[in-house]
């Protein structure tokens, strides 16, 4: 199994008492499958990617990729995995406002040292972006810039991409377009897909849906 998320409970302190976000939540996701993870805002959907992500750790429970931990209390370890293995697109792109669009889509697997500049080129190609390749983010619409954070999210070929409402600052259209390049892309590459989406429609063409409600998945 790709993922397997056991029992996971995630607290947060608030004022004097703490909320109890997440309350047990157990899922797997198999290698190259699609899951979208729906529920009512507030209902712990982030905080669920961020732990999967290794960018949070849970208050109780164990987080395995690739049968490796990354719910480990160790922020270096949860770091290098989430390098080796995981890439995450954001709902507000989240791109670097210094770097053009092809250092973008290449620094993070530059980093991590699994940069293939062949790669890059085919995944900026497939995104339609090979005119834009010097632009900077800001004088690009934002389908654009989502396409380029799919891209660097594709960029160190990852075995699992992580994506919070990655259409939810486009319009019907242009969200359309940018969710069917994502997943032609991961169906392509067999690499695994949790998305986060607030609409039945696009959580439809997924391989798989699931709710979270009350702090654990609904049945
Ligand atoms: P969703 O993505 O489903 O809208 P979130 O995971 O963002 O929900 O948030 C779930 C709940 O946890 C909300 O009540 C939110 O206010 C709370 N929460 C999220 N992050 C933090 C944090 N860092 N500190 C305190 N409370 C948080
Ligand atoms: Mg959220």
């Amino acid at each position: 199994m790709l993922l397997k998320a056991q029992n996971v409970h995630k607290s947060y302190i608030a004022g004097s008492g703490s909320v109890d976000v997440l309350r047990g939540v157990s899922l797997d996701l198999a290698e190259g499958q699609s899951l979208a993870l729906m529920g009512e805002s507030g209902s712990g959907k982030s905080t669920l990617l961020h732990l999967i992500g290794g960018l949070d750790v849970p208050s109780r429970g164990a987080i395995h990729i690739s049968g490796a931990l990354m719910s480990d209390p160790s922020d270096t370890k949860r770091a290098g995995l989430r390098r080796q293995k995981v890439g995450i697109i954001f709902q507000q792109f989240n791109l670097v406002p210094s770097l053009n669009v092809a250092a973008n889509i290449s620094f993070q697997a530059q980093l991590a040292g699994t940069h293939d500049a062949d790669w890059c080129a085919s995944l900026a190609q497939r995104m339609g972006l090979e005119d834009h390749l010097n632009a900077y983010p800001e004088a690009l619409s934002g389908g654009q810039q989502q396409r380029v954070a799919i891209a660097r999210a594709l960029a160190a070929k990852p075995a699992l991409i992580l994506a919070d409402e990655p259409t939810g600052n486009l319009d019907e259209d242009t969200a359309q377009t940018v969710l069917a390049l994502l997943l032609e892309i991961t169906r392509e590459t067999s690499t695994a897909l949790l998305m986060v989406t607030h609409s039945s429609a696009h959580a439809g063409v997924l391989d798989r849906q699931l709710v979270l409600k009350g702090g654990v998945i609904a049945t």
